[in-house]
């Protein structure tokens, strides 16, 4: 007769294979039932947006015929724990992971690689915010066709907590909707940094598992005050192939590899990778250069999370205020959620194998 022990037992020859270790250590296989020949339990993942679902489930399906025998049925299920190493932050306590997004110089992409990830991750089931911390320059509330949209402030404790603006179920703050269109506002640094830890002390997050901070362009101020404010999970870095981006990339990256700010780097994610028509999806025209994002991660280490092609939709979906990825069987979709499911299995490597990301603090 088959008991749970067996199934464990079994199911301890499955190696996760991100975390190289078995589910079973990892403490990933959860309900198990048996009935006779009847095998039901629930595989919990590190994240909803796991690249190896399919993967990881066959191997419990073999491995359960090699060690209980072929006559077996065996029902699996397969759910999701997002993992975090923030456990007792007092900053944000229900957020779990706080990734930022950087990029070299403007006009990169990088607003719109945030959305589109955002919404991804989204889609997979994650629960996802978007602080949006280029000061000077928002586009969030543009891209997600918010623009007129204001957020709720209520008083709590005599204090002002602002709630985020919900679009598309992403949870988002910008100064875009709190100053009004078309108001010059000069900003000063000071000013500009203290808007950015007013959204991260002063909103009404909730619980989330992933909270993206898109970045002003190069390091700023607002780059410093973000890793002495909270702790930062880890940093993407957007680039085009181009030289002249390449070299601002490089810039990002030594930003966040020194070690008074340590912030782990999840990955390089490459924009503009190839011109594609929509239509004739395999005709690829490297306009920007070939192979410059790849180059880069190799040189720092880092992987490469993902290509993302210039394609007119994505340009388009920006500026009506829906991004592409709304619409999930375009190409330009599919390359977003491979850059997601990617961002997101490294960030559960991370927290498995490198220690809390430390506030930086102001000497
Ligand atoms: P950044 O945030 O780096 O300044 P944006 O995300 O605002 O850059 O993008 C700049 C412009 O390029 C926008 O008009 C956007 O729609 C467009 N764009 C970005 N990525 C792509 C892409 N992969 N294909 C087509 N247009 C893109």
């Amino acid at each position: 007769m088959i008991k749970e022990e067996n199934v464990l037992a079994a199911l301890s020859h499955v190696e996760e294979p991100d975390l190289k270790k078995d589910l079973v250590t990892l403490n990933m296989i959860k309900d198990v039932v048996v009935n006779g020949s009847d095998i039901k339990f629930t595989v919990v993942l590190t994240t909803p947006a796991c690249p190896l679902k399919e993967v990881i489930r066959q191997r419990c399906m073999d491995a359960l015929h090699e060690h209980l025998g072929k006559d077996i049925t065996v029902d699996i299920h397969m759910s999701a724990e997002v993992t975090s190493i923030r456990n007792n932050s007092p900053q944000l306590p229900g957020v779990k992971n706080i990734i930022a997004i950087s990029s070299g110089k403007g006009g990169v992409g990088k607003s719109t690689v945030t959305a589109n990830l955002a919404i991804a991750l989204k889609n997979s089931g994650a629960k996802v915010g978007i602080i949006d911390a280029d000061i000077f320059g928002p586009s969030i509330p543009l891209m997600f066709g918010a623009e007129d949209v204001q957020p709720l402030i209520t008083q709590k404790d005599g204090k002002n907590m602002i709630h985020p603006v919900n679009q598309f179920g992403i949870k988002m703050i910008s100064i875009g909707f709190l100053t009004p269109k078309d108001n010059a506002v000069v900003w000063r640094g000071p000013m500009a940094s203290q808007a950015l830890r007013q959204f991260l002390g002063d909103v009404d997050w909730g619980d989330l598992d992933y909270l993206l901070i898109d970045l002003p362009p190069g390091t700023s101020d607002i780059h410093l005050s973000l890793v002495q404010t909270v702790p930062v999970t880890g940093a993407v870095v957007v680039t085009t192939p181009q030289k002249v981006a390449l070299a601002d990339a490089t810039k990002g990256l030594a930003m966040f590899k020194q070690p008074q700010i340590n912030v782990p780097i999840l990955g390089i994610i490459e924009n503009m990778a190839y011109f594609t028509p929509e239509e004739l999806p395999e005709n690829k025209y490297y306009i920007f250069g070939k192979d410059g994002g790849k180059e880069l991660a190799q040189k720092f280490a880092v992987p490469l999370l993902g290509e993302i092609p210039i394609v007119q939709g994505i340009r388009e979906g920006g500026d009506e205020g829906r991004p592409v990825m709304m619409d999930e069987n375009s190409i330009s979709a599919e390359a977003f959620k491979e850059a997601a499911e990617n961002l997101a299995q490294q960030l559960a490597i991370r927290n498995a194998a490198q220690p809390a990301t430390e506030r930086v603090q102001v000497a």
